[in-house]
């Protein structure tokens, strides 16, 4: 069977035991005689593997007991209103750092709900805590940990902030060791380290969930969802079942501290080639460069087509840059295998060495 190395920014690449494991059980899960997707979401079975994987995520990101662990729907889009209709009241203000067109999309939904106060601005880099202009008064700040877009992530978190930090890591959850306690909220949508699309992985601190108010919509309250075991309606169980293989795929290859290593070194050496090339060209800088979504431009954009066509004949997919950027990415999650890397990295240098011939 030949898979394609596929660089996707999302939905991405799963590890093939997961896969393997997805077909094996399709048919008959565990001798049911069902497959996971044909049983109701309120069956042992699927009760089972729901509080398996819950299980799994709090272990492998030792999350505490006093934060909930939420498995959703909507992506990580609706959080961009979760947040700010949970977490604070009409009139309250919010803070946002920009550094990128996700935060970008938080912070244009917050401000239809609620008073957003910016407290830094950039496109390729993350402005340090300490540059941080700060509201008087404001219920989170939310920051987004890593921009998929542009390939800028924070390295560091700020340390006791005065309000409860809200992070949108879509794109870095678990290929990083956090400390959770450090965050009021986290939030992911799944597809690209944790499963297929149409799930979305929020935790948070039980203390900031808010009670249901008078006139408001219970299905847009956390405490509404967290009380129902995430099954308030009808959850995607395909995606769920998924991300609990997921969850055990990491625990087995040596937890989250594991793949942080894998992260670094994987992104390191595409990094290296780079930075050592006349043809690529990355403009951030090293303290701020995505671990997991490597972008780059060809220092002559003419070749850009061709670069393309080699690179899909090398079996190399999905590494054109998202379509407002243009150039080119390189996603680097956690299911991207070292021999992958290693297969862009020749095909990229014997590209350049072509070139210089011509
Ligand atoms: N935030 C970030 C950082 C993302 O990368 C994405 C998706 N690429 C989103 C939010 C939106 O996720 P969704 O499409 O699942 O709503």
């Amino acid at each position: 069977m030949s898979r394609a190395h596929n660089f996707s920014a999302g939905p991405s690449a799963l590890p093939l035991p997961v896969l393997r494991k997805v077909q094996a059980d399709l048919l008959n899960y565990r001798g049911t005689g069902t497959s996971v997707i044909e049983v109701s979401h309120r069956s042992p079975e699927f009760v089972d593997i729901a509080e398996r994987a819950e299980r799994t995520l709090r272990e492998i990101l030792a999350i505490g007991d006093d934060y909930w662990v939420l498995f959703m729907q909507g992506g990580a889009t609706l959080q961009f209103a979760f947040v700010p209709l949970n977490l604070s009241r009409p009139g309250e203000t919010v803070e946002y750092l920009y550094n990128g067109a996700w935060s970008g999309k938080a912070i244009r939904e917050a401000r239809r709900l609620r008073s957003v106060h910016i407290v830094g601005e950039s496109q390729d880099s993350v402005p340090p805590p300490d540059s941080w202009i700060r509201a008087e008064f404001s219920k989170y700040l939310h920051i987004t940990s890593n921009e998929t877009i542009s390939g800028v992530q924070f390295r560091k978190f700020p340390e006791q902030l005065d309000v409860p930090l809200v992070a949108d890591m879509s794109s870095d959850i678990l290929t990083r060791v956090i400390d959770v306690n450090q965050f009021g909220l986290i939030y992911a949508s799944a597809q690209k380290n944790v499963g297929p699309a149409g799930l979305t992985v929020v935790i948070v601190r039980r203390d900031l969930c808010r009670p249901l108010e008078e006139g408001g919509s219970e299905y847009l309250n956390y405490r509404a969802h967290a009380e129902r075991e995430s099954m308030y309606n009808t959850p995607n169980t395909f995606a769920w079942y998924v991300a609990g293989l997921v969850f055990d795929w990491v625990k087995e290859s040596g937890g989250v501290a594991e793949m942080q290593r894998r992260s670094i070194e994987r992104s390191g050496r595409l990094y290296e080639v780079i930075d050592e090339s006349n043809l690529y060209t990355n403009t951030i800088a090293p303290e701020f460069r995505s671990r997991t979504n490597v972008t780059f431009n060809l220092e002559d954009e003419s070749l850009s087509a061709d670069f393309l066509a080699q690179a899909s004949k090398a079996n190399i997919k999905h590494i054109r840059g998202h379509r407002l950027v243009g150039g080119f990415r390189i996603s680097l999650y956690n299911a991207i295998e070292c021999e992958s890397v290693s297969h862009l990295i020749n095909f990229m240098q014997e590209f350049e060495r072509e070139c210089a011939k011509k």
